[in-house]
């Protein structure tokens, strides 16, 4: 595969993620490395057809597949301060995207190794000119980052292409409230004018990234409602939930789908309770129930 060319010193290669790659006088700085066993030569071949060297990583956020390449390209990796010890400890990262310890092949994108991250950044610093952008809601400390000179922003996993969404469901979150905000940031800089890049998705900008940001956006509005439809008819526990609202969307239902919806779900019930729309109740497990006071 070849480097896309966003503008005068800004590339994309692909994948899911697919990586950036901005040149700059001191040499290359890739965002979001990926995963796969070729992928660290394939990013070094193609930064050595641009005559320049590795300068550093970027990541967005600390999840596997974004990162797992990171040790295996001699740069150091940056990360938002709240990603940090996501990256660092593989057990962190089976706690942020199972709950525990997870089992063997079970998630999506399994990594047991180590990531060193060398330094961490804050939203609004600019490593290497990118402007670090809050976009969390995914994961505690999602960044996206802006390329002013080109009008580009990396915006990792803050919101995806239509196939990934219709594939899974829901959006991965951990926080409803928060992804939301980071979509209407998004939208804001789309309107501005900005190409806006998903880690796992084509690039969007104008109508097509307000429609894509959309889709992402009614996404999560609607699974809170149809959360509440689920519950008019009976207290419910979060498994029950979960396989309801993916049979809604016409999702495959795998254990692996299934077991990844349930942190969002266990969010978007965390969001409900807190809005004192539903309580908890022991009905043979942990159920929820529309308050009726
Ligand atoms: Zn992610």
């Amino acid at each position: 595969m070849a480097l896309r060319k966003l503008g005068d010193s800004t590339y994309l290669y692909p994948g899911s993620p697919s990586t950036m790659i901005k040149v700059l006088k001191e040499g290359a700085v890739l965002i979001d490395p990926g995963h796969g066993s070729g992928r660290h030569k394939d990013l070094k071949r193609e930064v050595r057809k641009l005559w320049v060297e590795i300068k550093a990583q970027l990541a967005t956020h600390g999840h596997a597949d974004h990162i797992s390449v990171a040790p295996r390209i001699d740069a150091p990796l940056f990360m938002h301060r709240f990603e940090f010890s996501v990256a660092e400890s593989p057990l962190n990262r089976e706690l942020l995207t199972f709950g525990s310890k997870a089992p063997k092949g079970f998630l999506v994108f399994q990594f047991p190794e180590e990531v060193k991250v060398h330094a961490v950044f804050e939203w609004g610093d600019k490593p290497f000119g990118l402007k670090a952008i809050k976009l969390n809601g995914h994961s505690p400390g999602m960044t996206g980052f802006l390329d002013g000179e080109n009008g580009v922003i990396y915006a990792g996993d803050s919101f995806f292409g239509e196939r990934v969404i219709t594939s899974v469901g829901l959006p991965y979150l951990v926080d409803p409230e928060l992804f939301k905000a980071s979509i209407t940031e998004l939208k804001n800089y789309a309107e501005d004018g900005f190409l806006l890049i998903p880690s796992h998705g084509r690039p969007v900008e104008g109508e097509e990234a307000l429609e894509l940001l959309d889709f992402n956006l009614n996404r999560v509005e609607e699974t809170e409602s149809l959360i509440l439809d689920i519950l008019r008819e009976g207290p419910m526990g979060i498994d029950g939930i979960a396989f309801r609202i993916m049979k809604h969307y016409g999702a495959e239902v795998t254990p692996q789908k299934l077991a990844l919806n349930l942190v969002p779900m266990r969010a978007f019930i965390a969001k409900l309770h807190n809005e004192e729309r539903i309580e908890a109740v022991i009905d043979g497990g942990l159920k929820w129930r529309i308050r009726r006071d």
